[in-house]
């Protein structure tokens, strides 16, 4: 996702169009020619392109949308009856495949579509602060579905929550409340996917042998690579399995603030 945006701003960011062409019946009629591209942001699966004159497009990813990048002569990747908008500059040719999202709404608005989602791990606008805040509002959610909340932050996917719990040693369902270090946390997982930003294949052990990416994610009853326990799994699809070593990441039973120095200075 980062990635699309990086590329797609480093070829176009300030560039004029000089032709768009929208395959989505709403917007047939509208023409984007003589606009420039100010910037192009990602919020999470969001991507909003500024354009001259206060105008936003708007696409979300969801699970398969895409843009691809072309030079005016090359032949395109993906189906062209698949393409959803096509925006031309003198340069590039920049195409969205099958785009579940696709709308053209006010800059000013940009809010009513984006507002609702944390500080992007990967964005520009990335505010640690915030963003263990926001992670801490969700209490008495556990840790791991407040890192896949979108609101909390934006950008982390299932392979990240269940990796920076490992790496943290803590149990993906402790309450985020009970949660010792939640600022390192967040720094850890703004570390971690940032290394990761630039490679095609994901590792967030630095190895990138097969079997040796990732610490616990997809290595059921494999051994910990820190105490050789073996991995457990819980749950359904690809979205919510979690895996995690219980052992390193055993949970910590946190004394209730009733049972907390009543005998101390007291009386
Ligand atoms: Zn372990």
């Amino acid at each position: 996702m980062w990635i699309a945006a990086h590329q797609l701003r480093n070829a176009l960011g300030g560039a004029e169009l000089t032709k768009s062409d929208f395959r989505v019946p709403r917007y047939a009629t509208v023409d984007l020619a003589g606009r420039t591209i100010e910037s192009i942001q990602s919020r999470g699966k969001h991507l909003l392109w500024r354009m001259s004159g206060g105008l936003t497009l708007h696409t979300h990813f969801k699970m398969d949308g895409a843009w691809e990048l072309y030079r005016p002569s090359q032949r395109w990747r993906s189906p062209v009856h698949e393409a959803r908008a096509i925006l031309h500059t003198r340069d590039w040719v920049a195409v969205a495949f099958r785009m579940p999202v696709l709308d053209l709404i006010p800059t000013a608005e940009e809010k009513g579509v984006v507002g609702h989602l944390g500080p992007d791990v990967l964005g520009d606008d990335w505010d640690p602060g915030e963003a263990v805040k926001r992670l801490r509002a969700r209490h008495p959610a556990c840790i791991g579905e407040a890192l896949l909340d979108q609101s909390a932050l934006a950008g982390v996917g299932n392979v990240y929550k269940c990796e920076i719990c490992w790496l943290r040693g803590v149990d993906p369902w402790t309450p985020v409340g009970d949660v010792a270090g939640l600022d390192r946390l967040v720094d850890l997982t703004k570390r971690v996917m940032e290394a990761n930003r630039h490679r095609l294949r994901r590792s967030t052990t630095g190895d990138h042998r097969p079997g040796r990416t990732h610490y616990v994610y997809g290595r059921y009853r494999r051994p910990c690579f820190r105490c050789g326990t073996s991995i457990c799994r819980q749950g359904d699809g690809i979205q919510r399995v979690t895996y995690w070593c219980p052992t390193c990441q055993a949970r910590r039973v946190v004394p209730a603030p009733d049972h907390a120095g009543v005998d101390e200075g007291q009386a």
